[in-house]
């Protein structure tokens, strides 16, 4: 306290004086500012509007951007705290080079010479594809564009893809599959016109809150919510079915299954629209009521009870996120979410279709612009016409474009751990938290000869460990447009500078490329992010993500359009894909999948006797890089906790609040916080993925999805132990060696050194 306060002047008054908003009538004065900028929040995929309230050149205040057609005027509480993100204490301001095994500030120029020098002698001595890049589903799309370009034609590799894998990577394997390209097919209106709408491992009301308005203003749907615990959205539900851990794609074969056994399926539809029907038939034989009850624990009533519901209804949705995604069967499950809709035709409808709702604000856009699982605009990388079409606009030998996919985020890791990748390059995202089996990504890194990790935070676990940091630019510093889930195209603006030296993502690729000698073949007489979006909307031009009509003024005009938006296109009108029932596959029928379920890979047993699932609370955001400095966020949820089911608890001899350890083969987690809770059934526990302190992911195994390559968070084996480590402020309550997360963290001694 300072003196005046301690004689008992009033030191505070500016804190406590308040005036009158013309928006929001009496407020704190500090809340008021100069102008207010609008923008596309840059959190989840969900893509409200939002205004930021700009005060003597800082970020003072978030609120709604009332015209924008998503939001209809709410945010949900992350939202309406984002403008304390920019001034966070931790943003990255300067770039950091390790030398003698510090991280010391240089220059710009220094950096990115020394970046490009160690990129190219690391190529010259192992091969091109010794470089490996890791983008995110954080940056606009134009800077995606870019960024795709400047790696496979710039530094020309392919081994490039985004922690975009990490979460919904089995949606676009999915589509691709069913549908012959990536697209979620309806619209957030279609919430509000089904009159079934099933939600399959998607928790709404924690990941994408604003959707539950959508939910709540359709009076007349019966909601089905499929999910293992009693989530906030699962007690929104009419029928809730708490089924097994990873049974999802049982119950749905099951669902099929009744569905033709009791002709509740439109054989117009099929016979018209589809191939592999009687392949389909057949295999379902294999999915009798009986059976699926056994594997999903659910009863047959219920069962035939959702079968008919979905069959019966006029137009029904079916939601998923990463309940479904987060698998090895993610591929699988949506194939068979897809199964549904084509043997019903619940799709290309208003109020019908399948639906992924994805999970980063642009996550996206990343799939548009491509050069990971696609070629920019959906383009398949095996298909000669495509590359030559692709070749042709950006004017250059067409030897250039890769003809196969390189290697996904996983096998990036594996690479470096097995020393072929040698060079790395992270952009806007956090491994060290976020990655499942963090021993094999800790020995990946630290086998690297040089790191590159750029980033708006520093310190993080993965900045920490980087040779080279580069500080950039984040939301509200910078332009650009993100895509939502509903493949609604909106304007991302710039309200304050980027702090300290600190260069928007954009700024730094087109320096990058100056350095490298390609600026002026790859992006000729580029400027602005203006410049990459107009090469996009022709690049795009013809495709399924048709964004040739949309331009910068048109999105400040509407707010946000949907693609396809070919030149001339309405912007007032929803848009659905498939309404003719034509795909995108090489006869214009979508494809019913036959793919059989099995138990999920790592099955508890009695060294491991629970089933781990995990995800996420509202008030935090992936890695919590940002929101832990948020002060209203992190005081609402300040550390992690373990939900675990009281009967559970009582055979353990445990009770709500003690301090616990999570152990599984690869790792454990010490000092979480217990709560007894019926929202998780028993044999299961439930913990959120967002605390670096006590990261989850010490323990969640390192399965994949065989075709997405999407990792199986969602379910392994671990046992609860009672800890010695106090679960509130991390201190032992007697020796005891250091946590398993805090010894095998990797060191880096410095490639510069
Ligand atoms: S629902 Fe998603 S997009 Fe909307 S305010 Fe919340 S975090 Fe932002």
């Amino acid at each position: 306290m300072n003196w005046k306060r301690a004689v008992g002047l009033d030191n505070l008054s500016k804190e406590y004086a308040f005036a009158r908003s013309e928006s929001t009538g009496y407020t704190s004065a500090q809340k008021i500012p100069d102008h207010w900028v609008p923008t596309t929040c840059g959190y989840c995929s969900v893509g409200c509007g939002i205004e930021v309230g700009v005060k003597d050149g800082r970020a003072i205040a978030s609120r709604p951007f009332a015209m924008h057609p998503v939001n209809r005027g709410k945010l949900c509480p992350k939202g309406l705290s984002e403008h304390y993100i920019i001034d966070a204490e931790n943003r990255a301001k300067y770039p950091l080079l390790r030398k003698a095994g510090k991280l010391v500030r240089v220059g710009w120029d220094e950096a990115l010479e020394m970046m490009v020098e160690r990129f190219r002698a690391t190529q010259k001595k192992y091969g091109p594809e010794s470089l490996g890049v890791l983008s995110t589903g954080q940056l606009v799309t134009e800077e995606f564009y870019t960024l795709g370009k400047l790696v496979q034609l710039g530094f020309g590799t392919n081994n490039y893809d985004g922690n975009t894998t990490l979460c919904m990577a089995s949606a676009v394997s999915g589509y691709k599959i069913s549908f012959g390209s990536d697209g979620p097919p309806g619209a957030y209106e279609d919430l509000q016109q089904a009159d079934v709408v099933l939600l399959i491992g998607a928790n709404l009301a924690d990941n994408h809150p604003i959707l539950c308005q959508y939910l709540e203003a359709n009076r007349n749907k019966t909601l089905i919510v499929a999910d293992p615990r009693v989530s906030k959205t699962a007690m929104m539900a009419d029928i809730h079915l708490p089924l097994k851990p990873r049974s999802d794609l049982a119950l749905l074969h099951g669902i099929a299954h009744i569905l033709i056994r009791y002709n509740l399926v439109d054989r117009a539809y099929i016979d018209k629209h589809t191939s592999g029907f009687a392949e389909l038939e057949r295999f379902l034989d294999g999915y009798p009521p009986e059976r699926v009850a056994e594997i999903t624990g659910l009863s047959q009533e219920t069962i035939f009870k959702t079968a008919l519901l979905y069959g019966r209804a006029k137009a029904a949705f079916i939601g998923w996120t990463m309940g479904v995604n987060h698998s090895t069967l993610g591929t699988a499950t949506v194939n068979a979410i897809c199964n549904l809709a084509l043997l019903t035709g619940h799709i290309g409808r208003a109020g019908a279709s399948p639906f992924s709702i994805t999970g980063q604000c642009n996550a996206m856009g990343t799939r548009e612009a491509g050069f990971t699982s696609s070629l920019p605009g959906y383009r398949k990388f095996d298909n000669a016409v495509e590359r030559a079409e692709l070749a042709a606009i950006w004017g250059v030998d067409e030897s250039r474009l890769p003809a196969k996919r390189g290697l996904a985020y996983p096998d990036i890791v594996e690479a470096a751990v097995a020393k072929k990748i040698r060079a790395l390059w992270i952009i806007a995202t956090n491994p060290l938290v976020s990655y499942p089996n963090q021993d094999v990504l800790g020995h990946g890194l630290s086998n690297l000869d040089f790191l590159v990790v750029q980033d708006g935070y520093h310190p993080t676990p993965t900045t920490e460990l980087a040779d080279l940091v580069l500080p950039a630019a984040i939301w509200g510093e910078k332009e650009g447009t993100y895509t939502n889930s509903e493949r609604r195209v909106s304007k991302v603006n710039k309200a304050v500078e980027p702090q300290g030296e600190a260069r928007s993502d954009f700024d730094i690729f087109l320096a990058v490329a100056e350095k490298l000698g390609c600026r002026d073949e790859l992006y000729p007489g580029w400027t602005t992010v203006e410049d990459a979006f107009n090469e996009w909307r022709r690049v795009s031009k013809g495709r399924l993500c048709d964004y040739s009509g949309i331009s910068y003024p048109l999105l400040a005009e509407q707010g946000a359009v949907q693609w396809p938006f070919p030149e001339g296109a309405d912007p007032k009108c929803t848009s659905r894909l498939y309404s003719d029932g034509e795909f995108q596959t090489s006869d214009g029928r979508a494809k019913l999948v036959c793919t059989d379920w099995v138990p999920f890979p790592e099955q508890p047993n009695t060294s491991y006797p629970f089933v781990l699932n995990t995800g996420r609370t509202v008030e935090h955001w992936h890695t919590r890089t940002k929101t832990k400095e948020v002060p209203i966020l992190e005081r609402l949820s300040p550390r992690a906790w373990l939900e675990m089911n009281p009967r559970d608890a009582k055979r353990l001899g445990m009770r709500s609040h003690d301090s616990v350890d999570i152990v599984s083969r690869r790792g454990s987690v010490r000092g979480v916080e217990l709560r007894l809770t019926e929202i998780t059934a028993p044999g299961q526990v439930f913990m959120p993925f967002h605390f670096a302190e006590t990261n989850v992911n010490e323990v969640t195994q390192d399965a994949f999805d065989p075709i997405s390559r999407e990792p199986n968070y969602k379910q392994c084996a671990v046992r609860i132990e009672r800890s010695p480590v106090n679960a509130r402020n991390g201190t032992r309550r007697r020796s005891l060696k250091a946590p398993v997360g805090i010894l095998s963290r990797p060191t880096r001694p410095g490639a510069n050194a």
